[in-house]
């Protein structure tokens, strides 16, 4: 896992936006067309694709439901997401866990962070117990060896982004230099809702600068809040747009997973409602140039995407692997 250094070099050659000729004619055939030294790597990348599974019951069963949904890769709280008391996991639950998830290779393992943590808040209590339950969450995720940490970067709750950037900075630093494990922390974009932060690719880096510990902080991209927040990543030209610029900010590099949701709000909502693949703004289309762009297509894909009359990950799973060409 964290592999993307093979297709770094010659990154440029994907990141340019669209020339005059391409321009307006929807088709996103010429921009995906693979450069002939980029052919043979593309191929070799099979697709990963997985989901936010339950750990009800005990830890390991998530595994057994991402089997069933038919997941090469997986997501997971290591705890209730909703409430701070966390339930010790057993060490026997650990070992087993991490042995079912290696017989049926699932790769990578991804632990998101619970709701209620909030590294930007200017209170000074929920801070430090927010700071101490990251790291607590951490640790469960390096002992059930997961791969990447995906954090939400929290809301300044009105006292500003200086004020958010300094907290988040600060707990960031705090945590990382006491847990230094193979775990990967990642830094998940968000939609842009009131007070919240992480939106935009320059505020990410703006946190990843301030921390100022290279190569301990990487990105997860979700498609739903990143077109929620204004990236167009329904067109091939406003996905190429909106890589160029992630390039720019943070470095495409530092890409390790995407959250693959389509969005019920429209482009710049500021609104987070997560939709099946290709029932909301971004569509099939949109998600057909996600999954194929040379730069995304070696990447984990993990779905986020709603149960409901429509069903849940057996609707969403198949559907995405399906656009991939
Ligand atoms: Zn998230
Ligand atoms: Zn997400």
């Amino acid at each position: 896992m964290k592999n993307t250094k093979a297709m770094k070099n010659s990154k440029d050659n994907f990141l340019e936006e669209p020339n005059e000729l391409e321009r307006g004619t929807g088709s996103s055939e010429a921009l995906l067309e693979p450069f002939p030294e980029f052919k043979e790597l593309m191929e070799e990348s099979p697709m990963r694709v997985g989901a936010h599974v339950s750990i009800a019951g005990h830890i390991y069963e998530s595994v057994d439901r991402a089997i069933s949904y038919g997941c090469d890769c997986m997501q997971i709280f290591s705890r209730s997401p909703r409430s701070w008391r966390a339930k010790e996991l057993a060490e026997e639950d650990v070992i087993e866990f991490r042995q079912r998830r290696q017989n049926a290779g699932i790769d990578p393992v991804v632990v998101h962070i619970p709701y209620l943590v909030n590294l930007c808040t200017p209170d000074p209590q929920l801070h430090a117990r927010s700071t101490a339950e990251f790291t607590a969450d951490l640790a469960r995720a390096a002992s059930i060896e997961a791969d990447f940490f995906v954090s939400h970067v929290g809301s300044h709750k009105g006292s500003g982004q200086e004020m958010g950037l300094a907290q988040i900075s600060s707990a960031l630093r705090q945590i990382l230099t006491q847990h230094n494990s193979e775990v990967l922390v990642l830094l998940e974009n968000t939609s842009g809702s009131a007070n919240s932060m992480g939106h935009t690719f320059e505020q990410l880096q703006a946190i990843i600068e301030a921390v100022d510990m290279p190569g301990r902080l990487g990105i997860c991209l979700d498609t739903a809040h990143a077109f929620e927040a204004g990236y167009d990543l329904a067109t091939a030209q406003g996905l190429a747009k909106t890589l160029a610029e992630l390039d720019r900010c943070i470095g495409i590099e530092h890409l390790q997973v995407i959250h693959a949701n389509d969005s019920k709000t429209a482009l710049g909502s500021h609104s987070d409602r997560h939709e099946h693949i290709g029932k909301g703004q971004i569509g099939l289309e949109g998600f057909r140039n996600i999954v194929n762009h040379p730069l995304l297509r070696g990447l984990p894909f993990i779905l986020e995407t709603p149960h409901d009359e429509l069903g849940g990950y057996e609707f969403d799973l198949p559907v995405l692997r399906s656009l991939r060409k």
